[in-house]
């Protein structure tokens, strides 16, 4: 009986503890392993990506005239966890350079076009933008860290909520998110410097025009479903007047409007 005490005494409980604590970190030590390891997994797909979108954006055509995609957005563009964005079925192809199913008959975009139209509105740590077609929400992450403000909206509600959240959970907290139809734009969120529409439009959405700062720049796959389709650049200049300047051919979804 006595002995059993000494068991419990102070010492004996001291040491106890300490073996389950060293117990415990010892896990928690292979926890941060583990996850470690899974971000790790990651790692050289993504930078192979980056990789992969710098040789493609060497090769584009004359009309689409970049010099390259600039350096921040491909710093962004190597740090987005974009296997978070996309469905478990798919997530092995997370860093292909290919657009992805993500349900509801959309996709996310190809990293390339992400990456040229993050890059082509030319945006700065003071721009507000805003995304027509949030989707699963990667383009509006990549954008996030670029610019002061990203406002981003979907029309299909389960994939505006799912992206709303996962955006929150990933701490990407200057997006703001909606549900509705965004040839309308969004106001009050607005005016913006730079505007990017992820779904193919018949026309330029005259309320997106007028949502745009002077001086701001619009990028928008115009075309028909089945028919060509061409990313354009739309540039207001400071006195208001609109040009228009069809880059390269893409292929994206449709834009969808509520009334359909
Ligand atoms: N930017 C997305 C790609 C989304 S694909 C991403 O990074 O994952 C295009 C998205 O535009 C789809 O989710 C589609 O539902 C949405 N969309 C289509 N028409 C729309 C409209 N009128 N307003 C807002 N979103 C629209």
């Amino acid at each position: 009986m006595r002995g059993f005490v000494d068991r419990k005494s102070p010492t004996g409980r001291s040491l106890g503890h300490l073996l389950r604590l060293v117990a415990v970190l010892a896990f928690a030590g292979t926890l941060d392993g583990a996850v470690l390891a899974q971000q790790d997994r990651w790692a050289e797909p993504r930078a192979a990506m980056v990789r992969t979108i710098q040789a493609h954006a060497a090769s584009l055509p004359e009309a689409a005239s970049t010099d390259g995609i600039s350096t921040a957005v491909l710093e962004v563009i190597g740090k987005v966890p974009r296997h978070e964005f996309v469905p478990e079925q798919v997530e092995r192809q997370a860093y292909a350079d290919a657009p992805l199913p993500i349900g509801y008959g959309q996709t996310i975009s190809q990293p390339f076009i992400v990456a040229l139209m993050a890059h082509l509105i030319e945006a700065s740590p003071d721009s507000t933008v805003l995304e027509i077609g949030t989707g699963s929400g990667y383009q509006a992450a990549v954008l996030s860290p670029l610019v002061k403000t990203v406002c981003t909206i979907e029309i299909i509600p389960e994939l505006g909520e799912t992206a709303a959240r996962r955006l929150e959970d990933l701490g990407y907290d200057n997006v703001h998110t909606k549900i509705g139809d965004g040839y309308f734009g969004w106001p009050e969120c607005g005016p913006f410097d730079g505007i990017l529409v992820t779904a193919a439009a018949g026309h330029v959405p005259p309320p997106l025009v007028k949502q745009l700062k002077p001086g701001g720049r619009m990028v928008i796959p115009v075309g028909s479903v089945f028919g060509p389709q061409f990313l354009v650049l739309v540039e207001k200049a400071s006195g208001g007047q609109i040009t228009t300047r069809q880059l390269l051919p893409v292929r994206f979804v449709p834009l969808t409007r509520e009334s359909q």
